[in-house]
């Protein structure tokens, strides 16, 4: 099964990804962690996207479908879980199409609804393991050893991402209302939209996304 979590910044989209690669195999595929890479790999793309991720805008179609493109290929275990991707009309065309030339399809579109007053104090309190990636916050999922990742033990390993502060924090917002958020209409329109409750407990919004899936 292949799905797309659609949500704005801090929605817990990542969180529950991981939580769907542990519990049924699935593959995450995070435009997201691939730009964040290629930053840190020093590739001349990971430089050209640098200021526009830190400012918190889009970067361009081309790169994203690229990236996703050259996945697609890889091992699908029990389906592709695509989070943060795709965030604009002509993104959801293009995996549509990569999709069908794969002879594949997109099974459900969950939507993750959060209040934006509850993504504020999600964003400035999310920091993550940078051996593991696994998610953390400093109120709601705080290691259970200060500075010791509770998944693979790293010690003084967490970081802070760079456009996790108010102000890109606004501007990523605006590109989900303005970019992304027409894409619910679309999915909607194609019968594959599932819309679940983003709030409460990460445990309460798995078993909601297990029920939109399976139900
Ligand atoms: P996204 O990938 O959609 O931007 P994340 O999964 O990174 O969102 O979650 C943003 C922050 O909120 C992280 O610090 C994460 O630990 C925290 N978080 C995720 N889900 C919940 C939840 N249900 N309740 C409270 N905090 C959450
Ligand atoms: P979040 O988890 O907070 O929603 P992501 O990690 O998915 O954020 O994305 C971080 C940044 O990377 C975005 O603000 C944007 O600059 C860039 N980015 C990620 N995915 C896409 C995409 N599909 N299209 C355009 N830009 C993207
Ligand atoms: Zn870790």
């Amino acid at each position: 099964m292949n799905i797309i979590l659609l949500g704005p910044p801090g929605a817990g989209k990542g969180t529950q990804a991981h939580r769907l690669v542990a519990g049924r195999g699935m593959v995450q595929l995070s435009t997201g962690d691939m730009l964040r890479a290629a930053r840190t790999s020093g590739t001349e793309m990971g430089k050209q996207v640098a200021a526009v991720m830190d400012a918190g805008q889009l970067v361009t179609d081309e790169i994203v479908i690229g990236l996703i493109a050259e996945q697609l290929d890889s091992n699908a275990g029990n389906g592709f879980i695509f989070d943060g991707f795709p965030r604009t009309l002509a993104q959801a065309d293009a995996l549509g199409e990569l999709l069908k030339s794969k002879g594949s399809r997109l099974d459900a579109v969950v939507e993750m609804q959060v209040d934006d007053e509850a993504l504020v104090g999600r964003i400035t309190g999310r920091f993550t393991c940078g051996e593991c990636g696994e998610g953390y916050h400093d109120i709601f999922k705080k290691p259970a050893v200060e500075n010791v990742c509770d998944s693979c033990g790293a010690t003084g390993a967490f970081k802070r991402r760079p456009d996790d502060n108010e102000a890109a924090l606004r501007t990523r917002l605006m590109a989900y209302y303005k970019d992304t958020s027409p894409l619910i209409g679309y999915y909607y329109a194609k019968g594959q939209l599932k819309r679940i409750n983003g709030l409460g407990e990460i445990e309460e919004v798995a078993a909601r996304i297990s029920d939109a899936l399976d139900g």
